[in-house]
């Protein structure tokens, strides 16, 4: 975090699964918190044995930790709002109880047409800030009180951006095709590629083709593979691999990388 520069404003922490590299971190973190004179209450969010987990990083930081930190067990459709955007969590299949994550953003109001609003008579100032908040006008049109409701002069509703998290995993789209449909971004375990196939299946992880059959099955736009064991020492076999099965846009990103993810017009159709 201090390297990517994100600052250490956390409204909460959201784990995948259980296993130790994942969430031991934490401890580090809320020491950190601490000392920087946080005092608002630590939400994190996990799967099955999130309390245990919770209760031991609780134990581990005990000293100087004056915040709370709360424990909160997400399953298969829980959802969280925050200011903006939804937290879905569904089931995944890595061997203990896990979870993935969709981060969905609220629609964003349709967009104003303005010359509309003009013809319709209403003079450019604020009733055009209210139009776009969603409120009526009155305006008077040739001596006569005219209403003017918003759905006139906004176009409907613009969807906001997607994004799936896998966390670690063997593929499980038909557990989550109606929550992912239509993802922006599928951020989706590629431990091996497919050449490692049974390896997959025995440690339950993922294949990069695997990944791209998921990412083709709920119809994303990008498939970041994360998770790439170590024993690689390129990732061109795994892009391969997932470009197979799915035909958008693949990348291996690496540690703080980051990418925009530009939003969707109306109908559906995706812009550059
Ligand atoms: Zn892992
Ligand atoms: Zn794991």
């Amino acid at each position: 975090m201090m390297r990517a520069r994100t600052g250490f404003l956390v409204d909460g922490i959201f784990i995948t699964h259980w296993h130790a590299d994942h969430f031991l971190g934490i401890v580090g973190l809320v020491q950190t918190l601490s000392f920087m004179g946080r005092k608002e209450p630590l939400p994190v969010y996990g799967p099955e044995w999130v309390h245990e987990a919770v209760s031991g990083i609780r134990s581990l930081s005990r000293f100087n930790v004056k915040f709370p930190i709360q424990s909160v067990e997400m399953k298969h459709g829980s959802s969280l709002m925050f200011d903006g955007y939804t937290v879905w969590a569904f089931e995944t299949n890595h061997g203990l109880g896990s979870v993935g994550y969709v981060l969905e953003e609220d629609p964003r109001p349709g967009r104003f047409n303005r010359q509309k609003a003009v013809e319709l008579g209403i003079a450019p100032g604020p009733l055009f800030g209210r139009l776009q908040r969603g409120e009526p006008v009155r305006i008077v049109r040739d001596g006569i009180a005219v209403d003017i409701h918003p759905d006139e002069v906004m176009g409907p509703p613009r969807p906001g951006r997607k994004i799936v998290y896998t966390g670690d995993t063997r593929p499980v789209h038909h557990r989550i095709c109606d929550m992912c449909s239509d993802a922006d971004l599928l951020i989706h375990d590629a431990t091996y590629d497919d050449e490692s196939m049974e390896r997959a299946r025995e440690v339950f992880h993922s294949t990069a083709g695997e990944a791209g059959m998921v990412a083709d099955a709920i119809g994303a736009h990008t498939l970041a593979l994360v998770h790439i064991s170590s024993r690689y020492t390129s990732t061109a076999s795994h892009i391969r691999d997932a470009e197979k099965r799915f035909g958008g846009k693949v990348i291996a990103p690496s540690d703080l990388d980051m990418m925009e993810i530009p939003f969707r017009d109306n109908g559906g159709q995706k812009s550059e």
